[in-house]
């Protein structure tokens, strides 16, 4: 797909013409040229010539079609991964990912396994959305997530910029507090993010409620430790007002005994920070297993007694590995 500077080709074109072709784009989003009408065949080819709207993937669903999970393949031949998840309530959610692999390697996750390849571009990164909005039409996508491969804040530049194309009326018209990005931590990230005026959620990947533990389970930890992860933070909200959601993986054993919910109730001492419980998706190869319910329990307790603000996220698209930390362009 070639199609975020399609601006340039329209340059000499009167802004009624420029409207019509952005709104088959992005609003009755067409597969192919030929599904547009009323526009001069000299134009059309230009634009065919020049904009291609072809999205190469493979499409893999659930059983009941709840998750979506789609194989990009990109340009240079590099392939990413894409999911959509389908809500009872209708929303309709794109988990994204901003680079090809991750350089991250955080141990429980499988798309560190993969190494890092490189920073998707802000086309690379808008049509994955194109392609469960093109499939998924009239129901519209409602929620973004950076929560696919790699880091957002490693490729900020490009990640913001697609946010601004999701967000602006012209083009997805998606709200900006519908727009999630997901980060294991990165402090100069989070303080750009709050200069940028921008109406997102911010969610950080904790997984561990002291330094010790986080550093083996994300090496990123020994580079920005909690410290000063949480100063970064006090200094995103102190500007913007805005809640922090942090995520928080239940672990068997390595991070989900009481100690732990202990050492988080005490980290999170803000009320604008709230916690994410999610299941460990177990990944082949790796030792690490899925919280016990009783652990989970016993976990909750101690949040709630604490007036520590929880939600629990529920499993998705394990089947077709489309789940968190699955994603990986291997299999
Ligand atoms: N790099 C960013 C964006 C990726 S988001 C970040 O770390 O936030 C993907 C989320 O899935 C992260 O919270 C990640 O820690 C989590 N995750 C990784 N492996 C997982 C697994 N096996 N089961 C459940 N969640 C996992």
């Amino acid at each position: 797909m070639n199609l975020l500077n399609i601006n340039q080709t329209l340059k000499n074109e009167p802004a009624f013409r420029i409207k019509q072709i952005k709104k088959a784009i992005f609003y009755n989003f067409i597969n192919s040229w030929n599904e547009t009408s009323n526009i001069p065949k000299k134009l059309i080819e230009l634009l065919k010539e020049n904009h291609s709207l072809e999205i190469k993937y493979q499409l893999f669903n659930t059983p009941k079609n709840k998750t979506k999970k789609a194989l990009i393949e990109l340009n240079d031949g590099l392939q990413i991964e894409t999911v959509l998840l389908k809500h009872k309530d209708n929303r309709n959610t794109v988990c994204v990912s901003s680079q090809v692999g991750c350089p991250l390697a955080c141990k429980f996750c499988a798309t560190g396994d993969m190494g890092y390849k490189r920073n998707l571009t802000v086309d690379e990164i808008v049509e994955q959305i194109l392609v469960f909005a093109r499939l998924e039409k009239p129901s519209k996508i409602t929620n973004i997530v950076f929560m696919g491969m790699g880091e957002p804040f490693l490729n900020y530049k490009n990640v913001i910029e697609a946010i601004k194309i999701l967000n602006n009326p012209e083009y997805f018209n998606i709200g900006a507090r519908k727009i999630s990005i997901s980060t294991a931590g990165i402090p100069s990230g989070i303080k750009d993010l709050k200069n940028e005026k921008l109406q997102i959620n911010l969610a950080i990947s904790l997984h561990a409620p002291n330094n010790n533990l986080r550093e083996t389970l994300m090496p990123i930890n020994k580079k920005y430790p909690l410290q000063k992860l949480f100063k970064s933070l006090d200094d995103y909200i102190n500007q913007t007002g805005r809640k922090v959601m942090f995520e928080y993986l239940l672990i068997d054993k390595i991070n989900d005994q009481e100690i732990h919910a202990k050492q988080l109730v005490k980290i999170l001492n803000n009320p604008l920070y709230l916690v994410n419980l999610i299941p460990y998706n177990e990944i082949n190869g790796k030792i690490y297993k899925a919280s016990k319910p009783k652990s989970i329990e016993k976990f909750k307790n101690i949040l709630r007694k604490n007036k520590v603000q929880f939600t629990e996220r529920h499993y998705f698209g394990g089947e077709i590995k489309a789940a968190c930390g699955q994603l990986t362009t291997k299999n």
